[in-house]
């Protein structure tokens, strides 16, 4: 089965909304393989987002990201890529589809409590750099 990367950012942890989220993608029929709760640091960040490193958005993201603990995980099931990201709607919470998690949850563009990788390659990349070994 296909498996995707998922981070409960620092705003949905700090928010009590862990449980929650991690019922909405059970219910979905996804299964989780792996969770642990982490803080990271600023050097980290940047590996994860390596692809963001030079926007303008990354500095503040990167504040956001290690301002507390939050929560990765390994979720599989049929097609959890792209189940894990119509779950968690679009970057933009103003922009996201009723019911979503950032719809429900998110309260800007930046902290948007979710991140669920966007294709299988990245999930791949993802895993080994959260996960290595697994
Ligand atoms: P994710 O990769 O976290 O699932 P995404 O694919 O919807 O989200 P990306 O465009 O990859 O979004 O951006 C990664 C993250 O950077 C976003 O989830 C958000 O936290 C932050 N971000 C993206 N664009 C902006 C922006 N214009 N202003 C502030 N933060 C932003």
């Amino acid at each position: 089965a296909e498996q995707t990367f998922v981070i409960i950012k620092p705003d949905a942890v700090a928010g009590g909304h862990v449980g929650n989220i991690l019922a909405r993608y059970e219910d979905a029929g996804l299964r989780i393989v792996a969770l642990e709760q982490r803080t990271i640091d600023g050097e980290f960040s940047d590996r994860h987002y390596v692809e963001h490193l030079e926007r303008d958005f990354y500095p503040p993201l990167r504040v956001f990201m290690t301002s507390g603990p939050l929560v990765a995980g390994i979720l599989q099931g049929d097609d959890a890529v792209a189940r894990v990201r119509e779950i968690n709607g679009a970057t933009d919470p103003s922009k996201a589809a009723a019911g979503t998690i950032r719809a429900d949850f998110a309260t800007s563009t930046r902290e948007n409590c979710v991140h669920g990788s966007d294709s299988v390659e990245s999930a791949a990349k993802e895993i080994a750099l959260w996960f290595p070994g697994r």
